[in-house]
């Protein structure tokens, strides 16, 4: 019988795994680490005491292939987040505190209500939106809605840094428009926050795996593929240091590795090679959830707070300039803000910052550029990865649509 190999067990490899195994096909699943996840995954914290995520993760309900995996899955009740399509933020510098809200219909009334929309901006700024309809590639979000004021300062960058992991003034406006596109614009049903109700590995990834188990898939953990063994214009194998496996003449392979290591075994193969850091910080105190469990952050260190069971979180996007800062400055500066925003207490509590040095590839003109379609030159191999051509920036749901296109790949080929 033939099988189809795939290297990698995040996001990408899971639902390429899963998307198989569901239609019947026999997959064997190989992963470097001993568990699965990788850039969106939990642990538990030995400093903290307690399960962590290793970052933040907000998703939008109008992602529509996470959603379909979630369901495949079995695990859509995982995924929570407010009854209505709201975004609390506070203002750090001013004290100011309001919620944006949409209706939930396509029709954006809601934008001709004050206390709805963004602090001091009218309806007409939201008409400017229309600009990211005609957005190309080489683009920059600050050039294209940096004029916007308040709207630009208050949600705009906000929203771009949260979307895109780079600072505006250097990202392209094309991956922004396509967020848009799939959320804001389809109105409120397809814009309500959603994270996991305990943790990114118990929505997206424990669940994956007992769907796995249960549709008979082969799991190889602990097994990092090195080489690449191809002859004839096909893989014919795989090589690793506890790998060794022939590719029979009917299988195929889907390679979910991150793009630094999918470089490694195809180097002829053009990729993304800028990358920017996340870093969150959990502190081991509480605040209060408010509508919608999270806050945006203005005029902060950080962009987003996450109230969490027993740690709250916060993010720091864009972050390679902060990589080295010294921890524990960086940790009381986020905890003043925190102080500031929420009423804390001055003592600040056991922390943990947890870096992600290549949590995302840099949405820039340049770096769109080299992202790969899933088909390459070698007849039985297809790609899947956040970083390949899907349109959208470096998320879940490019991920998980990268895999689910890879699955089908594999489908059109026989
Ligand atoms: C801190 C942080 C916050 C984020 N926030 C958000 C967010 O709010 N919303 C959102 O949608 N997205 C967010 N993202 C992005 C999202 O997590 C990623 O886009 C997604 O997880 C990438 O999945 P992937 O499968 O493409 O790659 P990866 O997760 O990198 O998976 C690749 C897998 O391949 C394995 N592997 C590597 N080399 C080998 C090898 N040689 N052999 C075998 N296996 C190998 C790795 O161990 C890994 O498990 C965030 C990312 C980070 C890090």
């Amino acid at each position: 019988m033939s099988r189809v190999h795939v290297i990698g067990a995040g996001m990408a490899g899971l639902s390429a795994a899963t998307s198989l195994a569901a239609r019947g096909v026999s997959v064997v699943l190989y992963e470097q680490a001993k568990f699965a996840g990788g850039r969106c995954r939990s642990y538990h914290d030995t400093t903290l005491g307690c399960r962590l995520d290793n970052g933040n993760h907000l998703l939008l309900s109008g992602n529509r292939a996470t959603i379909a995996y979630l369901d495949r899955i079995g695990a859509t009740d995982t995924l929570v987040g407010p009854d209505k399509p709201l975004f609390p933020f506070i203002d750090l510098v001013s004290g100011a505190a309001w919620t944006l809200r949409l209706n939930r219909g396509v029709t954006p009334w809601w934008v001709l209500r004050r206390d709805w929309r963004v602090p001091d901006t009218s309806p007409r700024d939201y008409w400017a939106l229309r600009r990211l309809q005609r957005a190309k590639p080489d683009d920059l979000v600050a050039d294209l809605l940096g004029d916007l004021g308040p709207l630009y300062d208050r949600l705009l960058e906000p929203l771009a840094i949260a979307a895109l992991n780079t600072k505006p003034e250097i990202a392209s406006a094309a991956p922004l428009a396509a967020v848009v596109a799939e959320s804001l614009a389809r109105g409120g049903a397809a814009s309500m926050p959603r994270y996991p109700a305990i943790g990114l590995s118990e929505t997206f990834v424990d669940p994956a795996l007992a769907f796995l188990r249960a549709h008979g898939t082969e799991f190889r953990f602990g097994a990092r593929i090195a080489g690449l063994t191809v002859s004839e214009n096909r893989v014919t194998g795989l090589v690793g240091p506890n790998v060794d496996e022939i590719i029979e003449p009917n299988d195929r392979v889907i390679l979910a590795t991150p793009p630094w290591v999918t470089a490694e075994l195809l180097p002829s193969l053009t990729v993304p090679d800028a990358f920017e850091a996340i870093l969150n910080l959990h502190f081991r105190a509480g605040i209060d959830p408010g509508k919608a469990g999270f806050y945006g952050l203005i005029g902060g260190v950080a962009e987003w707070v996450f109230e969490k069971t027993e740690v709250v979180s916060v993010t720091i996007s864009a972050a390679n300039d902060r990589l080295d800062s010294d921890p524990e400055t960086l940790a009381a500066e986020v905890w003043s803000d925190l102080r500031r925003g929420f009423g804390l207490p001055r003592t600040m509590p056991p922390y943990r910052i947890v870096r992600e040095r290549r949590a995302t590839f840099a949405a820039t003109p340049a770096q769109l550029a080299r992202r790969p379609g899933p088909i390459t030159r070698l007849s039985n191999l297809t790609l899947a990865g956040d970083y390949t051509a899907t349109g959208l920036p470096s998320t879940i749901e490019g991920a998980i649509r990268s895999g689910a296109t890879a699955a089908n790949a594999e489908r059109a080929s026989g």
